[in-house]
């Protein structure tokens, strides 16, 4: 009997043993960061919206404001991505209304959300910054339920294939490293208060939380996450080369499918 039992868990732990080496090879494989034959789910966080207006600036004697062309970019994003196969997206906002940092994770959270995708334009009103950065997740932090074995490199993969296309498109990497702490491109800013106070947030497995509330909000949901700060609104040349035509900003969502596409080995819809 006890040895019987004995060996009931040694299957369990062969079972257990078996199920992590599974694991580690989704993994490892590249873009099969989902299970199953479920539709990756992917939000779309237009940036800003209503009485929260992003950047403004001023281009040809109209005022130009962040919030309606992140809008053009998320949707050419959302209508590539509907060109692969076994895919779903859920947008934050479809409008031009405000919704609540916390509304915007709970969005991704109520849909299911494999990853989420923020997307804006920067600005720099002290001096002349030009070209495009990702932000990403800044811990290792799993939560309970996480869409990945590995949100963090999830993350990080994302913020290369979205920098990498961009750059193909001719933008530039940030002027504003070293202002943002960032490496390359890639900003990972752990939680402060602004002002510069010490006060710190953790997530549950003591690690420090994320800054940005796009990232720190999903991470608690156990989806990974990126900002994509696509071009600088405060530049004449970025503006003139990349924001200042509908068609401008549906190619930047061109290319933010792609490097999406590569990420996850989405395939073309066969027409
Ligand atoms: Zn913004």
């Amino acid at each position: 009997m006890k040895k019987n039992r004995s060996g009931k868990i040694l299957l369990s732990f062969l079972a257990l043993a078996v199920t992590i080496f599974a694991l580690s090879g989704v993994k490892l494989s590249a873009g099969s960061f989902r299970t199953g034959d479920r539709p990756l789910v992917i939000c779309i966080d237009p940036g800003h919206g209503g009485d929260d207006e992003g950047a403004i600036y001023k281009h040809g004697g109209a005022e130009i404001m962040e919030k309606d062309l992140n809008l053009i970019i998320a949707e050419a994003l959302r209508s590539e991505l509907l060109k692969y196969e076994n895919v779903t997206v859920v947008m934050t906002r479809e409008d031009d209304v405000k919704v609540e940092p916390q509304e915007r994770a709970d969005i991704a959270y109520a849909s299911d959300a494999d990853v989420f995708i923020s997307v804006h334009i920067n600005a720099n009103p002290d001096k002349p910054s030009r070209g495009c950065m990702i932000m990403c997740n800044v811990s290792h932090y799993q939560a309970p339920g996480a869409k990945t074995p590995d949100n963090y490199m999830v993350s990080s993969r994302l913020g290369g294939f979205l920098l990498d296309y961009l750059i193909e498109k001719g933008l530039l990497v940030s002027d504003d490293m070293d202002e943002y702490g960032g490496f390359e491109g890639i900003v990972r800013r752990p939680y402060s208060e602004d002002g510069g106070a010490s006060k710190e947030e953790l997530y549950d497995d003591g690690s420090v939380a994320d800054y940005y509330y796009q990232l720190r909000f999903t991470a608690k949901y156990g989806i990974p996450a990126v900002i994509i700060e696509h071009a600088y609104l405060s530049s004449d040349e970025d503006y003139e080369a990349y924001l200042s035509s509908a068609d401008k900003l549906a190619e930047l969502g061109v290319a933010d499918a792609l490097a999406i596409a590569e990420t996850y080995n989405l395939k073309l819809i066969e027409e």
